[in-house]
């Protein structure tokens, strides 16, 4: 650290250096973020300090956090459920594996995910000493559920399915699974990290939530497409009492025990997430998601017309193809098998896809 401070002046001089680094938004196709909402930076910004690790000291936080959960469980369809908000898909799925593995003692755990799921189970997995077992996948990247059958057993703690993969935006056949679960007696974890906040805003949403009885918990994420500031995920669980397996004492704080991963948690992502629910509601939601389901339905055609045929068709915004070239200037992604994988976010208007299909025929040019 320096002996004596910098001038502001000098500060920012030396912090807008750094951020002029970064890249805009603008031409970048292959995040799973985007831009705040203007209301999502406005909350933001009034709730900078706040702490929801020490609840009893920001109670108004506290209630914002309660209503989050209250939101999302009712899009979920149980406005009962219980939840906290954690700092994104990656928490909120290792602590599905720590309720499992609470609920069900065994001396060696495993866990069947698909074999799209996020990379985070490999870490909950490595954290909480769980062997993972990979159903693979159908010919359009869809869990194979008749393969799920044969790789539960006695030690199985939890079987998850994917509501939005990240690679090739697809729901997984989570009504099957659901019937697998009760059947096998297993505890079913939906990823909805990405697709929570698009499927059921789709003109025909597809069955993945608490409606399904054998569903235990959901990840949400509002930093995702529900465009709050980052850091803003969610977990929630069919019955609140899911948490207390997980409670540890914390005598000198204004709650006495807690459940969540981190301590000190942000507030301000919190109400920024609470913002743009309230500010949109499912109207404005269904706007949204219905842009970017065109944007990439005009993508896919758009490519397709260059000779670059789709690899799946997606469920939510998520569009691959097969395709390896991509032009200057543009940041797309690649998935394992190296398809070309562009999410089309509210940041990618229909004019960036006219701009970036107009790029892409000048490479054949
Ligand atoms: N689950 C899914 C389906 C995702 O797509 C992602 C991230 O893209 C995650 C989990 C992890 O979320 P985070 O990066 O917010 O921890």
């Amino acid at each position: 650290m320096r002996e004596v401070g910098c001038p502001e002046e000098e500060l920012f001089s030396f912090l807008s250096l750094s951020r002029q680094e970064d890249l805009g938004y603008q031409n970048i196709l292959s995040s799973m973020c985007t831009p705040p909402h203007p209301v999502a930076a406005r909350a933001h910004a009034m709730f900078l300090e706040t702490n929801l690790g020490d609840p009893g000291l920001f109670p108004g936080t506290a209630a914002l956090e309660r209503l989050l959960v209250r939101r999302l469980g009712a899009l979920m369809h149980l406005p009962e459920a219980g939840g906290y908000a954690t700092s994104g898909g990656t928490e909120s799925n290792i602590q599905a594996f720590r309720i499992a593995k609470k609920r069900k003692r065994t001396r060696s755990p495993n866990v069947v995910v698909p074999e799209s799921g996020h990379f985070s189970f490999q870490k909950a997995c490595d954290i909480l000493g769980l062997e993972i077992r990979t159903v693979p996948l159908d010919a359009e990247f869809r869990m194979d559920v008749d393969a799920v059958d044969g790789l539960v057993d006695n030690n199985t703690i939890a079987l998850v399915g994917v509501a939005g993969t990240t690679e090739y935006g697809v729901v997984d056949p989570i009504t099957r699974l659901s019937e697998i679960a009760l059947d096998r007696e297993v505890f079913l974890h939906i990823d909805a990290a990405f697709g929570g906040m698009v499927v059921p805003f789709l003109d025909r949403p597809i069955p993945f939530d608490f409606r399904l009885p054998g569903v235990n918990s959901i990840s949400i994420d509002p930093h995702k497409m529900g465009m709050s500031t980052i850091p803003a995920g969610c977990l929630l669980v069919r019955d609140p009492e899911y948490f207390s397996s997980l409670n540890v004492d914390t005598p000198y704080l204004t709650v006495k025990q807690e459940y969540t991963l981190a301590g000190t948690r942000p507030g301000a992502s919190v109400a920024a997430a609470v913002a743009v629910l309230e500010y949109l509601g499912m109207d404005g939601m269904r706007a949204v998601v219905a842009g970017c389901m065109e944007n990439a339905r005009r993508l896919i055609e758009g490519m397709e017309t260059l000779g670059y045929p789709r690899a799946v068709t997606p469920d939510v915004n998520v569009a691959t193809f097969s395709c390896d070239r991509a032009p200057a200037g543009w940041r797309v992604s690649r998935t394992r098998a190296g398809d070309m994988r562009i999410i089309c976010m509210p940041h990618v208007t229909r004019d960036v896809v006219e701009a970036f299909l107009g790029d892409m025929s000048d490479l054949d040019a």
